[in-house]
């Protein structure tokens, strides 16, 4: 019976690392350091636009998806402290949606539009008006929210709103970044109680509880959620401990037909210093080129859809 089951196990890892039918030529691939599905290109831009996305092809980047924080064009302190100036309220987003048309015109380069929406919106209302301009939409998972660290019970709460909103929002939507930003909370939690880092384990670390990987699975099969595994990802997977935890965490879920994306998360110049070598922590986290590719298909197919109505 033991051997059966392990045979069973082992046959299902293997079918998930195999590419689906239709995924077979690997000239129909970007592989993954030539997607990133979530760069910053507004308020935050140190640079002239252009200048900017010269950085991210000098790495090796041939889609992108092109987005800024939404909070950021609602009137506060904030949006007036940085560099590039954008208008607030519609017509800035008008104005950045333009600005990413523009790129989009660029030889050699496949674009997205798109808003990264704090996850509290899912809870108090969202913007509607703005959420219409975008071709994706990826959900700030934060570390900064009052509560716990994210792991499996907020998570699956998150997706479970997220899909809901996606009816009135059909479009591809990303929970950006929640595994490192617990990493990140869970390190911050034991700094402040005067607690060595190297004295947390893989089960301080662990983002999920026993059963809440297979509910993902389950909730997540045949949508069109994609959970974000982000350049943060490369700082942790230096400490072996965290490693383990976000393979834990991570691998079954790869494994059990999970969409993940490839992304840098970069808003400023020191960010695109570092390089993206998504290869070097997707690997051992059974996220591969075949499942990272799935967006970008889903995105295009959607874009080739709609130019498709308009003739
Ligand atoms: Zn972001």
């Amino acid at each position: 019976m033991r051997t059966l089951l392990l045979t069973i196990v082992a046959a299902a890892a293997c079918h998930a690392q195999a590419p689906l039918p239709g995924q077979a030529l690997p000239q129909a691939l970007f592989e993954l350091r030539e997607m990133d599905m979530h760069l910053h290109a507004g308020f935050e831009r140190q640079v002239d636009m252009n200048a900017w996305i010269d950085l991210a092809i000098a790495d090796g980047r041939r889609v992108l998806v092109l987005l800024d924080h939404l909070e950021l064009y609602r009137p506060s302190r904030k949006a007036r402290e940085y560099k590039a100036g954008y208008p607030l309220g519609s017509e800035g987003h008008k104005a950045l949606m333009a600005d990413f048309d523009a790129v989009a015109k660029r030889p050699g380069l496949i674009v997205f539009k798109g808003w990264e929406i704090f996850e509290g919106e899912l809870d108090t209302g969202v913007e509607p008006e703005p959420m219409r301009l975008a071709e994706v939409i990826g959900w700030h998972i934060s570390p900064n929210s009052a509560g716990n660290a994210p792991d499996g019970r907020s998570l699956i709460r998150r997706v479970r709103q997220i899909m809901e909103i996606q009816k009135r929002f059909p479009v591809p939507m990303i929970v950006f970044h929640p595994f490192d930003m617990r990493l990140e909370k869970v390190q911050r939690a034991a700094r402040l109680q005067g607690r060595e880092l190297k004295t947390l384990t893989a089960a301080d670390y662990r983002f999920f509880q026993p059963g809440e990987q297979q509910e993902l699975i389950g909730l997540l099969a045949g949508s069109s959620v994609y959970f974000e595994i982000g350049n943060g990802t490369a700082r942790y997977f230096q400490d072996p401990v965290c490693r383990q935890a976000l393979i834990a965490d991570i691998r079954p879920l790869a494994e059990g037909g999970v969409q993940f994306t490839a992304s840098t998360d970069n808003h400023s110049l020191a960010n695109a210093k570092v390089p993206f070598r998504p290869e070097e922590y997707d690997q051992a986290l059974g996220v591969t080129v075949f499942n990272t590719n799935t967006i970008v298909r889903e995105l295009l197919a959607l874009r080739a859809k709609r130019a498709a109505n308009r003739n």
